[in-house]
């Protein structure tokens, strides 16, 4: 039964962090708070999987209805755009007017702008929403038709600086290159890699550098690192160091933004909202929280927004309880598995962040025993695992990182990187 004097928690996104957080908190405080989530989506995406998107994989099978498990857990739900914060009055302004607060999540998560490099937009091809990547499906057979021994054809993916989260782009150079050799098409299509960055997926520190350099090398990318773009031309690649690259197909990951900019949250100039890094509350916003993508944690990533989704929900529930927070975002570790279809790439990452704004973050030295990288087979098996697992736990109403399915996926994750990953 509903309490009136519950307080009334406001969660916006119906994404990772914000899924995580309603539902957290409902399994947190039982019927003790009146729980509302916003989104303009009337689905959860789980947007890892899409990278299968070219490569045959049902966007449909990726999508979870929002309205049953939030209607489950007794969470009400309005389908509608949130568009402003007034963190004074403690009100969203949404689609359906304002909706007051006691507390608020924001987990509305980032978005891209290609805009940000002349020519980006016109010539490249996104990795971003599913949309994006059913075009690619579409270009990457066209291509594949046109290409023969006679006939070259040259596939470029492209890295920018203000990429979030450049993994996704490394694995679908990966996917794309088992595919062309899956189904023997591989004859007259040249893939080449260009990243600003100084060395491979250099987010996740130095581990990274050796083993996509191997895998480079096996598979005859070409690969080229401190290639900053300039512009793109439309059959080419401009870099500030004076080099260009040609190309037949440009794949781009571009710079992210916040997806939706909340002028009355303080944030930097790409929209990111900033908070105190244990507790991810808004700075000078005592009852506001962000999460996931469109907090200030310079790495973006659906592990990070889950971990801090908890740590989130777990200050606000003390709030409300008169306890202490268990959870704190004070040493995340990330996990990320970078698959390629015949191989896959297992990391579990500790991050540091370098200043109280988190503009960025670095893998701690010193801690080589958390920090571990390994190569197998069976991590791609281990992310197809992982990808039944989640969306399962999100279906039946429940936070992924918590509970006993949890702690024995993370307790054998744990023995299988020990044996794995150096
Ligand atoms: C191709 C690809 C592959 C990836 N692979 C991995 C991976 O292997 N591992 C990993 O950890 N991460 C991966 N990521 C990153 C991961 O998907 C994101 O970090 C994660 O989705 C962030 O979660 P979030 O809840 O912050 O945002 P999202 O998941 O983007 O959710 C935001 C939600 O807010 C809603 N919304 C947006 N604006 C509004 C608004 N104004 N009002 C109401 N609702 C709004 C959206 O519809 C959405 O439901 C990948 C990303 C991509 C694109």
């Amino acid at each position: 039964m509903k309490n009136r004097t519950n307080p009334r928690i406001l969660v916006l996104g119906g994404g990772f962090g914000g899924l995580e957080t309603a539902f957290y908190l409902r399994m947190r405080l039982g019927n003790q708070a009146d729980i509302t989530l916003v989104s303009d989506k009337d689905h959860f995406l789980f947007k890892p999987n899409t990278i299968y998107i070219p490569f045959g994989q049902d966007v449909e099978r990726l999508k979870i209805p929002l309205e049953p498990p939030l209607k489950r857990r007794n969470i009400r739900f309005m389908q509608t755009q949130a568009h402003q914060v007034d963190s004074i009055h403690r009100t969203v302004g949404t689609g359906e007017g304002a909706v007051p607060f006691d507390y608020l999540v924001v987990a509305t998560g980032a978005g891209m702008r290609p805009e940000e490099i002349p020519g980006l937009k016109a010539h490249g091809h996104n990795i971003w929403t599913p949309e994006d990547m059913l075009a690619l499906r579409q270009a990457f057979e066209t291509l594949a038709a046109e290409a023969s021994a006679s006939n070259n054809r040259r596939v470029l993916f492209l890295v920018p600086p203000n990429n979030k989260h450049a993994g996704p782009l490394y694995e679908m150079a990966f996917l794309f290159d088992s595919w062309l050799q899956k189904h023997d098409r591989h004859d007259g299509i040249d893939l080449i890699l260009t990243t600003y960055e100084d060395s491979y997926l250099q987010s996740f520190g130095n581990r990274f550098d050796s083993i996509i350099s191997e895998e480079f090398d096996r598979r005859h990318i070409t690969a080229y690192k401190q290639y900053e773009v300039e512009r793109v031309e439309p059959n080419e690649v401009v870099y500030k160091n004076g080099q260009s690259v040609p190309y037949d197909l440009l794949v781009s990951f571009p710079p992210y933004v916040a997806s939706t900019p909340f002028l009355g949250l303080p944030s930097d100039p790409r929209g990111f909202v900033t908070t105190y890094q244990e507790s991810r509350r808004v700075i000078e916003c005592p009852c506001i929280y962000a999460v996931g993508d469109i907090s200030n944690f310079p790495v973006k990533q659906a592990y990070l927004a889950v971990l801090q989704a908890d740590a989130a929900a777990e200050h606000i529930a003390a709030d409300i309880l008169n306890t202490k927070p268990t959870i704190n975002y004070s040493h995340p570790v990330s996990m990320y598995v970078l698959d390629e279809f015949d191989t896959a790439t297992f990391a579990q990452i500790p991050l540091e962040v370098k200043n109280f704004y988190q503009q960025s973050a670095e893998v701690p030295a010193g801690d080589a025993e958390t920090y571990r990288v390994g190569s197998s087979p069976v991590w791609h098996y281990g992310k197809k695992l992982l990808g039944m697992y989640l969306p399962q736990r999100f279906r039946a109403g429940k936070p992924l990182h918590s509970g006993v399915a949890w702690q024995g996926m993370e307790a054998g994750l744990k023995v299988l990187s020990q044996v794995l990953t150096h």
